[in-house]
């Protein structure tokens, strides 16, 4: 049987006790997208934070798509939060989320250099 990749979730299975242990991991998959919006899979979280750095200090990027890149960056490390904690409904909010990382010296560290972009991302998660 060929292995397939769910475009949900993302999860790779082959067989059918993979196939089964899937239905469950989607179904709490899509339970977290419903409450916490998007989830990204594994692979959009590592290309996503794979190029932030860049974003942030290209100059042909506008502030607008780099207040963007942030958020999704931030959105990614969510992802993998709420991923990690076995998609717990009760995982924090991605607002909460976000106070918590940036509240990190890595975090701070990454926006330090580009205040304008630090202000307009915070102006997109409070409005
Ligand atoms: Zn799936």
């Amino acid at each position: 049987m060929d292995k397939c990749t769910c475009q949900m979730c993302g999860l790779s299975y082959q067989g059918k006790a993979e196939s089964r242990k899937h239905d469950s991991y989607c179904k709490k998959h899509l339970k977290a997208c419903v409450k916490f919006d998007t989830i990204y899979n594994p692979e959009e979280c590592e290309a996503i934070q794979n190029d932030i750095k860049q974003i942030l200090s290209s100059e042909k990027i506008s502030l607008h798509e780099k207040a963007l890149g942030v958020e999704k960056f931030f959105r990614s490390c969510f992802s993998q939060s709420v991923r990690d904690s076995g998609f717990d409904l009760s995982h924090c909010s991605f607002l909460d989320y976000c106070a918590r990382l940036l509240s990190q010296k890595y975090f701070n560290d990454l926006l330090k250099p580009y205040p304008d972009v630090h202000s307009q991302f915070l102006q997109r998660l409070l409005s």
